[in-house]
């Protein structure tokens, strides 16, 4: 099977970023996505009448085309939700963020806390050049090691030192003297989140959103790149269909991209092989009784509980799950760092014995649907040789009429937005440098 193809851009991957290139390029490109449909991590999965996103998804972006794209693609029809945040720590809840609600948690740890945050401002941060160090610079080491410490093991799955600090941006709040003794004394609530308010589709699941970009894309599924023959221009599909490109646009891993590639350079290949990201085990729950949820979302910070995160989906949208059931979706990460360690079935008996644990499923309750899916690239790691390394592939990508974009074709943190940004950005890119976006129709 081969052919030379309608259009001379060729897109790899039907996922966000993949959607918005074709889109903003008119649609003027052919996608070739290895799965059955679109959506990428963005996709909702309808299972025995609950739906679970691949992860937990919800929008909380501030660009304003971004906002109005993903209500028009549901004709405005989202639930605007102001989240409940928990956290659990020993047996206490307690709320968002941590670092400005410590009232409730025993006294010497407060105490301990207040002490070391004081101590870290007096001797005022340098410029961390680590994980680690910027949370104790910032929080005190006691805050520090009991809290972001554990979780960064549990969702990052290595320890803090191992990672530099430029994918935090507004993602950690970092309070005041007066912000955490007010939270230590007082019952008055202060949330300080990067997210006050979240979108969700009232229906079909977070993929709604993209279905906009989706109109009049031409998607091919099935088609699993497979090896780039860089010299040729020309890529091969694990299904043995063949096709050439004058630009190819990815959205593949990176990693995934380079090893495909014929003849890649040593020095490439090591750059590739030096990216690293985590895995995830979602463990999603269906539970026949209404009131589930005690928050829309809860971290944990326990290292004997697996899970690090868990959410209600039936929360975001009453659609998300039959009448008088609730929903869960735990999240469990691990990394060649920290594999996993145990079978699927273990992940998921396990998260179910510890959501009964933690008194959020009832010994009596009855789960009516418990299934895992295993997703291979999760979060992007940013480590101390992310950033030369990630450089030096995209460079040589480039050289070679290759252009990546989106969460994993980046291989940065991008949120869905950032990663419709990514896109959009590379369209008007080649459209400046000349490739008209109606020549070929
Ligand atoms: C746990 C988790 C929670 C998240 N929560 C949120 C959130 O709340 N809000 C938010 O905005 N964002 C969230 N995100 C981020 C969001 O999922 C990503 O930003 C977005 O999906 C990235 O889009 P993309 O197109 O770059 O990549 P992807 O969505 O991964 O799309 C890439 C596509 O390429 C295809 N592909 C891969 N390999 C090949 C190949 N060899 N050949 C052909 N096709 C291939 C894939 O099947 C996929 O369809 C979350 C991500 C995770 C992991």
């Amino acid at each position: 099977m081969s052919s030379s193809g309608s259009y001379p851009i060729v897109t790899l991957g039907a996922g966000p970023a993949g959607l918005s290139f074709s889109s903003h390029f008119n649609h003027n490109t052919d996608i070739y996505e290895k799965g059955t449909s679109w959506g990428g991590r963005c996709r909702s999965h309808l299972i025995d009448g609950f739906i679970f996103d691949e992860g937990p998804h919800s929008s909380f972006t501030k660009d304003a085309y971004i906002q109005k794209l993903f209500a028009g693609s549901i004709e405005g029809r989202f639930n605007e939700i102001f989240p409940r945040i928990l956290n659990r720590y020993g047996s206490n809840w307690i709320r968002h963020p941590v670092q400005t609600n410590l009232k409730g948690l025993p006294v010497d740890l407060v105490v301990d806390c207040i002490m070391d945050f004081v101590k870290a401002e007096q001797d005022g941060s340098g410029s961390a050049d680590n994980y680690g160090r910027w949370l104790i610079d910032g929080f005190g080491e006691k805050f520090a090691r009991t809290f972001p410490y554990v979780y960064t093991r549990k969702y990052w799955t290595v320890e803090p030192e191992q990672m530099t600090t430029e994918w935090i941006e507004q993602r950690i709040y970092r309070p005041d003297l007066a912000e955490v003794l007010r939270g230590a004394l007082s019952d008055e609530f202060y949330n300080i989140h990067y997210i006050s308010s979240v979108r969700y589709p009232e229906t079909g699941g977070f993929q709604s959103f993209l279905k906009g970009l989706q109109k009049g894309a031409k998607v091919h599924y099935g088609f699993e790149m497979a090896e780039i023959d860089v010299k040729k221009k020309k890529i091969i599909f694990k299904n043995g269909f063949e096709r050439y490109y004058e630009v190819l646009v990815s959205s593949v891993p990176l990693p995934t991209l380079v090893q495909c590639i014929r003849d890649c350079p040593a020095e490439m290949r090591e750059a590739a092989n030096r990216l690293a990201c985590t895995s995830i085990v979602l463990v999603n729950l269906g539970v026949k009784r209404n009131n589930l949820a005690n928050s829309h979302w809860f971290y944990i910070y326990n290292e004997e509980i697996l899970p690090c995160r868990v959410h209600f989906p039936s929360e975001y949208s009453a659609n998300n799950s039959p009448p008088g059931t609730g929903s869960i979706q735990a999240e469990v990460y691990y990394s060649r760092h920290k594999p996993l360690g145990m079978s699927l079935e273990s992940v998921l008996e396990k998260t179910i014995q510890n959501m009964i644990t933690i008194g959020v499923i009832d010994k009596d309750d009855k789960i009516t649907l418990a299934v895992c899916q295993d997703i291979k690239h999760a979060q992007v790691l940013y480590h101390k040789q992310h950033n030369e390394s990630r450089r030096a592939v995209l460079d040589y990508l480039e050289k070679n009429n290759i252009y990546c974009i989106g969460r994993y074709g980046e291989w940065a943190y991008l949120w869905s937005d950032q990663a419709i940004l990514s896109g959009k950005r590379l369209a008007e890119r080649l459209v400046n440098s000349g490739y008209s976006i109606c020549h070929f129709l």
